[in-house]
């Protein structure tokens, strides 16, 4: 089975390009809202670093969804898609002065903190400006997700977070400080995770944690227990949803909210990975001693992904029905690693013919460079055609 595409509308077009199916996308959206329904304080967040395409963040903002943001940039882009304000976290290690001014002046949800220093700015900031910034901090959990070693991010060796042994001290010490107000406590422990195990994992990691901040008499407005559910990359066809009941019943069970207390989530690929492909139009067939190359027009520079985390994609020829072969299918970047497949199985392939590779929607055109003075590619949703 291959995903559906308007292929006549595709032929004329540049190539590279990303397709966004809007039905896809507004499918998981509505799962998404479902399952929140069930519960009157919980609040999903999109990640927008996993794709900040203004058409795509117009969608996500009409589901009703918030933001969670890494960068000023992102603050801005969230700001001009018509997010509101008040439903913007801002996270990462390395805030600018720049960026925490936008917040403050935005007047944001929350600023989710990674250190004292950070803390200490932020506090400094707000002062200058005559305002109390709300902030969360940030744990380091110290539980591992099963996911590829470059996206863990909550074991204690990782750069992010404050470790859990030093909470209660950092809580206690913002409490001196005039210009921000603890509402919270964040995680998040990485991304691609598809075992339930690791999240429930996290849940009583949180549950203990609040334990502790009970005896130390501080309750906190919200728990935000960050993203990182994994989508099927396998079978993007017959599984194009995330499985998100699974998901979310892990926090409904597991998760000991306090009385009035506010759950936030910060979901990015699952809202957006299979929405999208990647079309590329096949350059040359050439014939190796040994193999096939199919080479296509889109480069890492287009998809970092295979050649940044040995990411699998699935690729389909939507333009051929004939016998299937197998081909190594590279890109026309100067790097070895300008790989999208090897000995992948596609309906043979000739010059000129259109390939999709799939759930492609996260972490793809946004992470686009224009390394070889390549031209970014463009993105278009369904509606567009
Ligand atoms: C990247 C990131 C997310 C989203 O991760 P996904 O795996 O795309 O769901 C959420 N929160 C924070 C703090 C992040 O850095």
């Amino acid at each position: 089975m291959k995903g559906t595409f308007p292929v006549e509308q595709f032929q004329g077009m540049q190539t590279p390009f990303y397709y966004y199916d809007t039905h896809i996308l507004r499918q998981t959206l509505n799962t998404i809202r479902k399952e929140m329904a069930k519960h009157d304080n919980w609040h999903v967040h999109y990640a927008v670093k996993a794709n900040a395409n203004p058409k795509v963040l117009n969608i996500i903002r009409e589901a009703g969804m918030g933001v969670d943001c890494v960068s000023g940039g992102e603050i801005e882009a969230s700001l001009k898609a018509g997010f509101a304000a008040s439903k913007i976290v801002f996270a990462g290690v390395g805030k600018s002065d720049w960026e925490i001014n936008l917040g403050l002046d935005a007047d944001i949800f929350c600023f989710n903190v990674e250190s004292i220093p950070e803390l200490e700015v932020i506090n400094q900031l707000a002062a200058s400006r005559g305002k109390v910034a709300r902030v969360a901090f940030r744990l380091n959990p110290n539980v591992g997700a099963h996911t590829h070693a470059n996206i863990t991010t909550g074991l204690a060796e990782n750069k992010f977070g404050i470790a859990m042994a030093d909470m209660v001290d950092v809580i206690e010490h913002a409490h001196q400080m005039d210009h921000v107000q603890v509402v919270g406590l964040h995680f998040h422990i990485g991304s691609q995770i598809l075992d339930m195990g690791d999240f429930e994992a996290l849940c009583n990691r949180v549950n203990d944690l609040q334990d502790l901040l009970d005896r130390h008499h501080i309750t906190l407005e919200h728990i935000n227990v960050g993203g990182g559910l994994g989508v099927d990359y396998q079978h993007p066809n017959r599984v194009p949803l995330p499985d998100f009941k699974a998901y979310f019943d892990t926090y409904a069970k597991k998760l000991k909210l306090r009385h009035g207390q506010t759950l936030h989530f910060e979901l990015g690929r699952a809202i957006v990975a299979q929405c999208g492909s990647l079309i590329t139009r096949t350059l040359y067939v050439k014939e190796g001693a040994f193999k096939k190359f199919a080479i296509v027009d889109a480069g890492f520079t287009d998809l970092i992904r295979p050649a940044l985390y040995q990411a699998y994609h699935k690729i389909e020829n939507i333009t051929s029905e004939a016998p299937l072969q197998t081909y190594d299918v590279v890109g026309p970047i100067c790097e070895s690693t300008d790989v999208f497949a090897k000995q992948t199985d596609l309906n043979a392939i000739q010059r000129g013919d259109l390939l999709a590779i799939r759930s492609a929607g996260a972490y793809g055109e946004i992470m686009a460079s224009q390394y070889n003075c390549r031209r970014l590619p463009e993105g278009y949703i369904t509606e567009d055609f």
